[in-house]
């Protein structure tokens, strides 16, 4: 197969890239490791997909003392958005700053809100959704 544009995962970082560069007439391929989830009495069951963990793969990563843990990352058609919160909120413009946690500290982004702003507001719309950076004021999608 021919692509001018190769984009592996179709999570929301994959899926989103795709549907920008869309427009731009490129052949555009996604390339996903997972599978379609086929529609079942669980996939609206809360208990089973976050208490059971009926959808998670059957893989451990190690933490910083080599203690295996399960990362919680699914691998499916639509990747984690097939079952985050569906909770799209922009970053403030402090986040982007060094900032200090009780569990430590980020020393901060090499590129601003600002550098983000128009990317932001033009995800929302293809989302059809609105951020809360409270110092903005946003257009209406
Ligand atoms: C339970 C839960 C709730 C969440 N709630 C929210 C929320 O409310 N708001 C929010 O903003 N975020 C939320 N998140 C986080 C959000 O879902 C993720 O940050 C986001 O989906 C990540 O998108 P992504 O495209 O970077 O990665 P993913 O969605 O992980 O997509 C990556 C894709 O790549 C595929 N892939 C990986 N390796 C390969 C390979 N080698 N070849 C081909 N394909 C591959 C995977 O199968 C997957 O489909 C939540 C996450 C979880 C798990």
């Amino acid at each position: 197969m021919d692509a001018d544009i190769v984009i592996i995962g179709s999570g929301m970082g994959g899926a989103t890239l795709a549907a920008a560069l869309a427009p731009t007439g490129r052949r555009i391929v996604i390339l996903e490791r997972g599978q379609h989830l086929r529609a079942s009495r669980l996939d609206r069951d809360a208990a089973a997909i976050f208490g059971e963990g009926v959808f998670r793969p059957d893989e451990a990563w190690l933490d910083g003392r080599d203690q295996p843990f399960s990362p919680g990352n699914y691998y499916n058609v639509g990747g984690n958005s097939k079952f985050y919160g569906a909770a799209l909120i922009r970053y403030r413009s402090s986040d982007f700053g060094a900032v200090k946690h009780p569990g430590g500290s980020t020393p901060g982004w090499p590129i601003s809100y600002g550098d983000l702003e128009a990317d932001y507001q033009a995800a929302e719309e293809m989302y059809q959704v609105r951020g809360c950076e409270p110092d903005r004021v946003y257009r209406r999608a």
